[in-house]
Formats: C-alpha cells, sequence, structure tokens
C-alpha cells in the first residue's frame, strides 16, 4: 500500500466510521472491515468536508433544492443545502413508497440533487431520482458520501460519491480470517 490515504479515508477512519478487523455482518457474512457512515457523520467538520466534495462536484450545475432519502441522508441533505445557500428536503416511506410528506413540495422543472450518505443497492436513491422526475423536475445528479456498490449501480444521472469503498465479503465457511482463527466481532447495527 504505497498510495497515500484520501482525506476522505483519513476522516472515515478517524471517526470510527470504517475499522478495520474481523467482523460478522447482519447478514451473517464475514468482512474485513466494517462500516458505520453515521460515526463521521456526527462531528460537524466532518460533515462538512466530506459534502464539500459533493458540492464542490456540481458547482457548475445551478440547483434549486437537494433531496435525500430518510433515514441516512438527512445530514447530507441539510449540510448540501446549506453550503449550497438552497433548500433542503428529505423523502420518507409511506406505505412502502418513497413520498414528499411534512409539506415538502418541489416544482416541475426545478433542477435537483438526489443525496445519499452510502450507496450500496441504490434502491432508495433510484426512488428518489423517481420521485422528483414523476413531478416533472429534473435531476441534475446524485451525490454520496461512500460508493459501496462496488460499480453496479446506474441512475441514469451523473453519479459521484466522495470515496468508493470496495466491499469484500465471504460466508462464514469460506471466511480466510476464521481460518487463521482470528477472533470475530458482532457490530450491534446494521451494516449491509
Ligand atoms: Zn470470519
Amino acid at each position: 500500500m504505497s498510495r497515500e490515504k484520501s482525506p476522505e479515508l483519513e476522516i472515515l477512519e478517524r471517526s470510527g466510521a470504517l475499522l478495520n478487523g474481523h467482523f460478522e455482518l447482519t447478514s451473517g457474512r464475514h468482512s474485513d472491515r466494517y462500516f458505520q457512515c453515521a460515526l463521521a457523520l456526527q462531528y460537524p467538520e466532518f460533515v462538512q468536508a466530506l459534502c464539500c466534495r459533493i458540492t464542490d462536484e456540481f458547482a457548475t450545475e445551478q440547483i434549486n433544492c437537494v433531496i435525500a432519502p430518510a433515514v441516512g441522508g438527512i445530514p447530507v441533505t441539510q449540510e448540501v443545502g446549506r453550503l449550497l445557500d438552497i433548500r433542503s428536503l428529505f423523502a420518507e416511506r409511506q406505505d412502502g413508497a418513497m413520498t414528499l410528506r411534512r409539506g415538502f413540495k418541489i416544482e416541475p422543472g426545478e433542477r435537483v440533487l438526489v443525496v445519499e450518505d452510502v450507496v450500496t443497492t441504490g434502491g432508495s436513491v433510484q426512488e428518489v431520482v423517481q420521485l422528483v422526475q414523476e413531478i416533472g423536475a429534473e435531476v441534475v445528479g446524485v451525490g454520496a458520501i461512500v460508493d459501496r456498490s462496488n460499480g453496479t449501480v446506474d441512475f441514469g444521472v451523473p453519479f459521484f460519491a466522495a470515496y468508493c469503498q470496495e466491499v469484500i465479503t465471504w460466508p462464514q465457511v469460506e471466511c480466510p480470517l476464521c481460518r487463521k482463527q482470528q477472533p470475530v466481532n458482532k457490530p450491534g447495527s446494521r451494516s449491509l
């Protein structure tokens, strides 16, 4: 590993959001890394540094408002909205479908940035993209703090993540760390 650590990786590790070791994930699979983005987003300076990467990427776009799927994306939409001085909204599930509640409104023709903390399958983000497009507004792009999709997502609009984390997991029986008899950690909250 001769490459220098990126400032984004530095933040994720310093805040404890990204841990190295031997973990059993909620899926039951094993991994040499554990990730909990919220731990990085609890620090204002880190949220700002990470969200600046997103606003820099879309700096040339005229953006009217920013929206995220609840819950993980809320700190991201708040900070991006603050940095760009634009409205910051979030969508949430009602009867299973991503919906604008609380009186949030997007007008047809508005230019909207969709943001998220972590993109894994991209399902929630895709639903928010559709929600915005069905209103008749334009999605200028998707910005995330961390891309854990291993390059598998396509939202049909430009996608940028401040940090791409390659995710490698194994079924327990194939786990090389188990084979080395390294003790396994079982983090409490959801990860994958
Ligand atoms: Zn293992």
